[in-house]
């Protein structure tokens, strides 16, 4: 029942990011979901609830999909699990390679595997230290990120990252990782326009490479738009001239499309749209649209041939690198998204209309700022559009109106005082409006509870 599952989950179970006093002294409880059909999960009351969040974005081809479990059966009674350790292989990880290879953006043409972004980011800061040894360039072994950026909760991944709290108090970051600011218009931007500041946030980096010594980078790494960060979408001449500084110091360059990959935001990789040529590239999520775990960091040709010309055990992997019952659904989910042409439905029909929906909430009085790209997007609450003002209470306003959607059976997510959204990319356009009627409600009792 309801009941017991409740109190199992306060008594036993220790959830990820949650505050457990808050968690046991509250009334209600964990909300138990218990079933989920394309974009609608079900509790176990029998409430049915429009996912906005894909899950943790990563439900891209929505649930109930019969072609994955098939798929995850099958390989789990011919080969359940083999490892790829010590010159061994199965042949669902190697099938899987050669189809990333084909579908990750030109250049990348291998992979090394794990479960987790988290896992396929720390990969990042040993294997780009593993090349630059290779090299003979051992010293070039210090990181760049950005603040707000989110890579995973593991020591790296989470140095990586620019989260405080994750890093204040737990000895993070580890040294070597250095953090610049996000381009996040919206709130750092002041009054320069968009492209100028775009050009300024990327001038922040190559700062930093001067700053720490050219000889001494071993690589940047950013979400092509920050998820988790609050849905940070970079003016366009962000990334081209991240590019030309990455090249020009000899950094390597590397791309988290955990969030952004298999179809997102109407490209397969945003790097893409962004116009991106990464050395390497990190995925998780939508490369199993979440059925089972699954991540991968993909590296350049150039990275490869020195990789494997060099010679030298790389002395790093996990127990279920390639692991074969997740490579099989991964191959399965892929299929899905080609085959039902889901990237050019979003780039071309959802994204579109989930952006015209959202313009109209832009006339909302607390609404300062919208922006998505296909099917990731955010809006920006704000007590007074010009000059822009924040609520007080620093994210409080955000809380409130995911609380409200919650309640209203809607799954955003608060990241301060921004509601973000990723819905599956087989949401239908009644239900982006759906979903948009609800928001909107939301933003009203928002309103209402803060007075403006
Ligand atoms: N990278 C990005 C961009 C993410 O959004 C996340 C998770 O949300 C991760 C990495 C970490 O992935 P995982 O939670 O699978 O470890």
């Amino acid at each position: 029942t309801t009941a017991w599952w409740r109190e199992a989950d306060r008594k036993h179970h220790l959830s990820p990011f949650t505050d457990y006093k808050q968690l046991k002294e509250s009334e209600a409880g964990a909300r138990i979901v218990t079933r989920a059909e394309g974009v609608w999960l079900t509790d176990s009351e029998g409430v049915r609830i429009l996912d906005g969040m894909a899950g943790l974005w990563c439900v891209n081809v929505g649930y109930g999909r019969k072609e994955l479990a098939e798929a995850a059966y099958k390989q789990m009674l011919e080969l359940p699990y083999y490892n790829t350790f010590f010159k061994t292989a199965t042949p669902p990880p190697v099938e899987l390679a050669e189809k990333l290879a084909e579908i990750t953006p030109a250049g990348l043409d291998m992979v090394f595997y794990g479960s987790s972004g988290s896992e396929s980011n720390d990969t990042v800061a040993r294997l780009a230290r593993f090349y630059w040894k290779l090299k003979g360039k051992p010293e070039k072994a210090h990181f760049i990120s950005r603040t707000y950026a989110y890579h995973g909760s593991t020591m790296a991944a989470a140095s990586l990252g620019g989260m405080t709290p994750m890093q204040e108090g737990y000895g993070l970051p580890l040294p070597g990782f250095h953090h610049v600011d996000p381009p996040y218009w919206f709130d750092f931007g002041g009054e320069l326009d968009r492209e100028e500041f775009g050009r300024q946030a990327a001038k922040q980096v190559e700062d930093k490479i001067l700053e720490i010594g050219p000889d001494k980078v071993a690589a940047f790494i950013g979400e092509p738009i920050q998820g988790a960060g609050g849905v940070i979408i970079p003016p366009d001449s962000y990334w081209p001239e991240i590019q030309r500084i990455c090249r020009q110091y000899d950094v390597l360059l590397v791309a988290d499309e955990v969030i952004c990959g298999f179809g997102r935001t109407g490209y397969m990789f945003a790097s893409e749209h962004f116009g991106i040529e990464p050395d390497m590239m990190t995925m998780a999520k939508g490369i199993t649209s979440g059925y089972i775990p699954l991540s991968g960091v993909m590296v350049s040709g150039e990275i490869g041939r020195t990789l494997v010309e060099a010679g030298g055990e790389f002395f790093h992997g996990y127990t279920y690198s390639g692991h074969p019952t997740a490579c099989a659904v991964a191959l399965a989910n892929i299929d899905i998204i080609e085959r039902e042409e889901l990237v050019r439905k979003v780039r071309e029909e959802t994204g579109p209309h989930l952006a015209k929906r959202l313009a109209e909430l832009a006339e909302h009085p607390i609404v300062g700022e919208v922006r998505s790209l296909g099917l990731i997007g955010a809006l920006e609450i704000v007590q007074k559009k010009r000059p822009r003002t924040r609520f007080p209470g620093n994210g409080k306003a955000g809380t409130i109106c995911r609380d409200h959607c919650f309640a209203h059976n809607v799954v955003l997510r608060a990241v301060r005082d921004g509601m973000v959204m990723a819905p599956p990319l087989t949401i239908s356009t009644e239900e982006i409006d759906e979903l948009v009627s609800r928001l909107r409600t939301c933003l009203d009792l928002t309103a209402k509870d803060l007075g403006a």
